[in-house]
């Protein structure tokens, strides 16, 4: 089906090594970028066509094209890893190539053949491969993307479209350790509704929520954490991050998919590890009363959030207009902790992968 060959055309003055060096010592999050990025253009009638492994150059774009007016853009966010023998391992690829699909489909562009989107993660991690840092908890994040690219003011879906894949080196996302968040219950704001965008990955959801990013950090918090839109009752995800909650019988709860939030692939490389070790682990819906309230009683004992650029991280206290309540200790707890070097072990090949996770 995909048997589009890719064009390599190698950026003719890649970064020097040792500037490259300088870049990785402590690049933080999606701020530097590697030397080349890949393209793929898609036209109706024609099909996916032109892919290409280029230099990483600014676009240019007519002031009417479509993206720029009506949001119809998608993308996705996975990591290459360096593994003990040197080389690059990607965490589950295929679980962002279908999303990916999924979230065209939502957004009404043409969807990605998914060995094209593989292969283009592929051919990035490669000619950029030493782009991945070396230092512990660094990886090369690579954001797949794609935008409605015919220039045309009218209310449609485009007939033409630009996937681009960039890639951008990542330090540790916590310094010395993971640390535990405080979450802002936003009353106000909803992240999306039934029969809405909120299981696609695309811009649009991540605009609306700015606002109430904002206001989770002016009341000194460090995340959002969205209700549903209906009853402003039940507990749906963060802004970039899915939900967990640890009970003191041992067993493990999220929310469950249900098209309002996005399906997370550490959300679910979670649960598959958990059930694997015979824990019991819930996909059920959990409200905001009874989250305060088991944590108050004891009855909750952990909670964290999940995502590729975060990995694990610990929710400590929670805050809202008429709420304000601590998890556990307020520190990191047992099974976040166990969970989260179970997954890394395996996504740095330092651990047997039983699943086939890592490529
Ligand atoms: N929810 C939202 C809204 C996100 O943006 C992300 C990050 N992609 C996640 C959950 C976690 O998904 P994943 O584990 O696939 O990174």
């Amino acid at each position: 089906m995909t048997a589009l060959s890719f064009a390599i055309e190698e950026h003719p003055a890649p970064l020097a090594a040792n500037a490259r060096a300088e870049k990785l010592v402590s690049p933080g999050f999606g701020r530097v970028f590697t030397d080349h990025m890949v393209s793929i253009r898609y036209t109706e009638g024609e099909g996916w066509h032109d892919a290409k492994v280029t230099a990483r150059v600014p676009l240019m774009l007519d002031p009417a094209t479509a993206v720029l007016h009506y949001a119809q853009e998608i993308f996705e966010g996975l990591k290459a890893y360096r593994t003990p023998e040197g080389g690059a391992a990607l965490f589950r690829p295929e679980m962002n190539a279908r999303r990916f699909a999924d979230s065209a489909t939502r957004l009404a562009m043409a969807p990605l053949p998914e060995e094209l989107f593989l292969e283009s993660c592929r051919r990035l991690v490669s000619i950029d491969r030493d782009w991945i840092p070396e230092s512990e908890g660094g990886s090369l994040y690579l954001r797949p993307f794609m935008i409605a690219s015919e220039a045309f003011l009218g209310v449609k879906p485009s007939s033409e479209y630009l996937y681009l894949c960039i890639a951008s080196s990542v330090g540790a996302y916590f310094k010395g350790g993971p640390t535990s968040v405080t979450l802002w219950i936003s009353d106000e704001f909803t992240r999306s509704a039934p029969g809405g965008t909120g299981a696609a990955k695309c811009g649009g959801n991540y605009a609306a929520s700015l606002q109430a990013q904002a206001e989770a950090i002016r009341e000194g918090c460090d995340q959002v954490v969205f209700l549903d839109a209906v009853e402003r009752r039940w507990i749906e995800e963060l802004g970039g991050m899915n939900t967990f909650f640890v009970f003191d019988d041992g067993t493990l709860q999220t929310p469950p998919l249900g098209g309002t939030i996005l399906p997370g692939v550490t959300r679910d490389s979670l649960l598959t590890l958990a059930a694997d070790q015979g824990m019991t682990v819930r996909e059920e819906p959990y409200a905001i009363d009874q989250w305060e309230a088991d944590a108050r009683s004891g009855r909750l004992r952990e909670a964290f959030a999940c995502g590729t650029a975060a990995v694990v991280t610990p929710i400590g206290r929670v805050r809202g207009r008429d709420r304000d309540f601590t998890i556990g200790n307020g520190g990191p707890g047992l099974l976040t902790e166990q969970l989260r070097t179970q997954l890394t072990d395996i996504q740095r090949c330092t651990a047997p992968d039983p699943h086939g996770w890592v490529e």
